[in-house]
């Protein structure tokens, strides 16, 4: 039972079955087909042990329309005894046609006659060693003991517009034993109106936790960061501007209007004493880092400190050295944190942010280490957010323990959230998207190719070469592991520095040591080098507008969300770009369904929000969630690619309700999430 999470008399209630089984009826044998599930009544007219291949006990059951063999290959006994020759019997289980007319293998029996239940009989999701019988009790228990009273008032649901037909305990006492009258399919598809109850329910109480979380936020207090207007100055000297406008003024390029406009949202979430609580979406190469360093660099201006974490090593190194350019000549100290630091230097990295000398920080997950202390941090950022998991997020966020103070929270994402998951998981979140892209980018033409075709791509490779661009090859593995038949990054590289003499072909991969894949990756950068062959290490942020084409072997291996990130890492220059997806089918003759249908996508779009809605449909919204799904807070009844028309009034009721009826909300919120509410809100 506790495998199976049923603890509580409302996991007992909510615990629905899996499909039924109608024994209300008994079925005439004249009237049986082949394959139903059938119960039957008749007289046992022969009985006897045989011994063909294996020993069985054949029992022959007249109703009188037809008859049916019903075959036991163990039994006990007592059995063979309750199936003796002039008994009358109730036997149920599948018939079988074939040869010898209708059978029955195993058929559940017992003495005919007897009450017939007056709903279906359901079929409880189970675990080995737990029988449905039990299991079928004890839910019938929890039902009938389980606080099942209604929260949402009537009034609340006349409000929005809603007139449900059914109760949560009505519905719930049908779901477990609907009368046989019910079309079967609305209880398969869950259309039929207990089951719509059911849903509304469990979305309501994702929507109510996410507001309370929201509220909650709401109530804190954070740090208002507002540029610091100098008074004017007399005479010669230049008047200073805020760092953020000098930071503008020295950028290469204008921002796009989509970074002017997500800027001035966060600009305006800064500026007032509530912790933000942001996502910055915007597809890759969108341009995100610019708008976090404008960020910060009001976070700075204002006196108090910045943080900004990356998942990898390489992506922070990058950030790093795009940051420093932009923010050092502008006078902000910049410090540095890794996990492979040398003692020496993380210690004067250390008293660089303790002291406050450090305005900004940047580094991997060694920013939420217990020694780091900040002298006032007041913005933390975080990007490629969903590689972090929500114990991370708050670690970042409790490093300003200043009189009851958060600090502002800025998460970067380049995986567009859907929709519908956006209204529903993130509802406490405030987005900001990034729609477009800078001016002066082509769109990138994805190949599907066959490994087969793999000397070709070389030739085009050398062609790309001859025109003075960089190429990317992207492996799924770095070493030949297990049994798995991969090409890895050692072996294509030296398959491509074969068969490109005079070209330098780099190897990055994820088990190399620091200082070699930074300098793998600064030859790159200056276009010393013309080919990288890597792992997935530059699936993040890595910025080389001179690189045209990439490779990606074994595509089929990769995540839609992951190709897309990895394809954006060229088309940021001024050339034509290209992506080739090059796919092994091993010993299958095809590809299998998923891998096609990532493929297809990746090759007829470019829109990364058009490939997170593909996405969705491909996997579901379990990696979407990130870290959020390993508390298994995923929804078990509602469907937001199909309910979302009941998510929609979940969404116009709760904050009526938290208004009107907090104590019933929170009541609400218990019964359905109980302890996982806190995990939602975090
Ligand atoms: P991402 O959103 O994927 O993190 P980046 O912030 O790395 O994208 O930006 C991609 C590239 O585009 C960088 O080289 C960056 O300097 C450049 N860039 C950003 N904004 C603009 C802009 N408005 N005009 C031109 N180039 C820009
Ligand atoms: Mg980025």
């Amino acid at each position: 039972m506790h495998k199976l999470g049923l603890v509580r008399d409302i996991d007992l209630a909510l615990h629905l079955p899996l499909r039924y089984e109608d024994e209300t009826r008994i079925v005439k044998l004249s009237d049986a087909r082949e394959g139903d599930t059938a119960q039957i009544e008749g007289l046992v007219t022969s009985c006897e042990v045989k011994i063909a291949g294996h020993r069985q006990l054949l029992v022959t059951l007249d109703d009188g329309s037809d008859t049916c063999m019903l075959r036991f290959f163990s039994f006990y006994p007592t059995q063979q005894k309750a199936l003796a020759v002039g008994n009358r019997i109730r036997a149920r289980g599948e018939i079988k046609g074939g040869f010898a007319g209708l059978t029955m293998m195993h058929p559940a029996f017992q003495a005919a006659g007897g009450d017939l239940p007056s709903a279906l009989t359901p079929v409880y999701p189970t675990v080995a060693g737990l029988p449905q019988a039990y299991l079928r009790r004890a839910v019938q228990g929890g039902l009938a003991r389980a606080e099942l009273a209604d929260t949402v008032s009537p009034e609340n649901l006349y409000e929005i517009g809603l007139q449900p037909s059914w109760n949560l305990r009505e519905a719930l006492s049908f779901l477990h034993h609907p009368t046989p009258d019910v079309a079967l399919a609305t209880l398969v598809d869950h259309s039929h109106p207990a089951w719509q109850r059911l849903k509304f329910e469990e979305l309501l109480a994702q929507q109510l936790s996410q507001l309370q979380a929201k509220r909650a936020r709401a109530r804190l207090r954070a740090p208002v960061l507002t540029p610091v207007r100098p008074e004017p100055v007399e005479g010669p000297q230049q008047p200073a501007w805020p760092l953020h406008e000098q930071l503008l003024a020295a950028l290469p390029f204008q921002l796009t209007a989509a970074q002017r406009r997500v800027s001035a949202e966060i600009a305006r979430d800064l500026a007032r004493p509530l912790p933000m609580h942001r996502l910055l979406q915007g597809d890759v190469g969108s341009g995100k880092t610019v708008v976090a360093a404008l960020a910060a660099a009001i976070c700075i201006d204002a006196d108090w400190q910045c943080a900004l974490m990356a998942p990898t090593e390489i992506l922070a190194t990058q950030h790093f050295a795009k940051l420093v350019s932009w923010l050092e000549p502008l006078g902000v100290k910049t410090a540095w944190l890794t996990g492979k630091q040398k003692a020496k230097e993380r210690r004067e990295m250390l008293a660089l942010i303790a002291s406050g000398e450090a305005g900004l920080v940047i580094g991997t997950h060694a920013v939420i280490q217990d020694k780091v202390v900040f002298k006032n941090l007041a913005l933390a950022i975080i990007d490629e957010q969903h590689r972090f998991g929500v114990a991370q997020r708050l670690a970042l966020r409790s490093k300003l323990n200043d009189n009851g103070q958060e600090p502002h929270l800025l998460m970067m994402t380049a995986t567009p959230i859907p929709r519908t998951l956006a209204m529903s998981y993130y509802a406490d979140l405030d987005v900001s998207t990034i729609d477009e892209l800078p001016p002066g980018r082509t769109p990138v033409i994805t190949k599907v190719v066959n490994d087969a075709r793999r000397d070709e791509v070389i030739a085009r490779i050398r062609a790309q070469l001859d025109e003075g661009r960089q190429i990317y090859w992207v492996c799924p593995l770095i070493e030949e592991s297990e049994a798995l038949d991969l090409r890895n990054a050692t072996e294509t590289h030296a398959h491509l520095s074969a068969a490109l003499p005079g070209v330098r072909v780099g190897l990055l991969h994820s088990r190399m040591p620091v200082a070699e894949k930074r300098a793998v990756m600064a030859q790159f950068t200056s276009g010393q080098m013309g080919v990288l062959v890597s792992t997935t290490v530059i699936e993040v942020g890595v910025d080389v507008p001179n690189a045209s084409l990439m490779v990606i072997e074994h595509a089929e291996r990769f995540g839609l969300s992951q190709l897309h990130q990895l394809r954006g890492r060229v088309g940021r220059g001024a050339a034509a770009s290209a992506c080739v997806l090059l796919y092994a089918t091993g010993d299958a003759p095809r590809l299998g369904e998923t891998a096609r249908a990532r493929l297809k996508a990746m090759a007829e779009t470019n829109d990364g929000f058009e490939i997170a809605r593909r996405d969705l449909e491909i996997r579901g919204p379990g990696e979407f969630l990130g870290a959020r799904q390993s508390g298994a807070a995923l929804l078990r009844f509602a469907d937001l690619a199909t309910d979302t028309a009941l998510l929609a009034w979940a969404r116009r009721l709760a904050p009526l309700m938290l208004d009107q009826h907090p104590a019933l909300a929170e009541k609400h919120v218990q019964r359905w999430l109980g302890g996982k509410a806190e995990f939602l809100k975090a």
